[in-house]
């Protein structure tokens, strides 16, 4: 456990709820490898407290904390500044104190593209396929677009949410083509140059014989595919399990839950996290056994 003196940063997670986050588990094990003299906790806060609880964390030094759900968009208006990235994606997920007030950011973005870098592609001429239109599929485009990606082709149950979706990247003029579609025509897009994104639920524990994509239609990717789950447990998720039967390039959403941690701690703490450290810290809590 990290050594708690009357001179240790206090730096945390909100949440409601909050008592099954993974954050204080991988930052308490990055700050206790680096030595320093923070200490990351879990605050349960509901709706209708945040603003007190905000202005609270000032009060006591409160030097940075993550946000989950359900605060990351309520949380926006009590910034007093908001990267422009978080502002494309509409959601705060990184919060941290300076001078003038709370500044915010959305690290998701950055994590869910961290282990993408591992791949030499031309992401221009890469067909993106996302499943669901919620919070984390927001990420994943201007994750995309970041790469450099041209087409971004989303399916969704809901076609009014999809609509919404698609509109409300408009406003803002990414320079990538956002297609919706039925989730029944997903079968058209799968390809040998397809990075597959998994945003929904579906397959996460308890439900680990589910996948978003059904065998049939997996059937079609082989070797120079991608499939990006964002689930984490299980892990790896029958989604994935079907893609590694091709021989498609399989990546979890542990993944991206350690990079987007990795580069909140840089932000807070001004120095390069140990990743290889969260990630261990994450497996074993998670009593994960490593296939790879
Ligand atoms: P969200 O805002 O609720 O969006 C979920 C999306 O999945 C919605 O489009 C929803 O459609 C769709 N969906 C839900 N159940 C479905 C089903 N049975 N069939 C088809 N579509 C379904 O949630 P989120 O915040 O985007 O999170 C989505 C997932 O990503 C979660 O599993 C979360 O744990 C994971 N995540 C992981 C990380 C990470 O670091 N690895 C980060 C963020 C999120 P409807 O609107 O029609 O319900």
């Amino acid at each position: 456990m990290n050594r708690i003196t009357g001179t240790t940063q206090l730096l945390g997670v909100i949440g409601d709820p909050i008592k099954h986050s993974l954050s204080p588990v991988m930052h308490n094990a990055a700050i206790q490898h680096l030595g320093m003299d923070y200490v990351y906790v879990p605050f349960h806060i509901k709706a209708e407290d945040l603003e007190a609880a905000i202005a609270g964390f000032r009060a006591i030094g409160v030097q940075g904390f993550s946000i989950t759900i359900p605060h990351k968009q309520a949380i926006i208006p009590l910034l007093s500044e908001v990267s422009e990235i978080a502002q494309f994606v509409g959601a705060v997920n990184t919060v941290w104190c300076t001078d003038k007030g709370w500044s915010g950011t959305n690290t998701d973005v950055a994590g869910f593209i961290a282990p993408l870098h591992a791949y030499n592609r031309d992401w221009s001429q890469t067909n993106v396929v996302i499943l669901g239109c919620g919070g984390a599929a927001r990420a994943v485009v201007v994750g995309c677009v970041q790469l450099g990606c041209k087409e971004i082709h989303v399916f969704a149950r809901n076609w009014e949410k999809l609509e919404q979706f698609k509109e409300s990247w408009e406003k803002v003029s990414l320079p990538v083509m956002i297609n919706i579609h039925r989730w029944e025509k997903v079968t058209e897009f799968i390809s040998d140059r397809t990075l597959l994104v998994n945003t929904t639920p579906v397959g996460m524990a308890p439900n680990i014989d589910q996948s978003p994509i059904d065998a049939a239609v997996m059937e079609q990717l082989s070797e120079g595919a991608i499939t990006y789950d964002l689930i984490y447990t299980p892990n790896p998720t029958q989604f994935l399990r079907y893609a590694a039967q091709k021989q498609a390039i399989t990546i979890d959403g542990l993944e991206m839950l350690v990079q987007q941690g990795a580069a909140a701690l840089k932000i807070w703490l001004g120095k390069n996290p140990p990743v290889d450290i969260m990630r261990k810290s994450l497996q074993e809590h998670l009593g994960l056994v490593i296939e790879k």
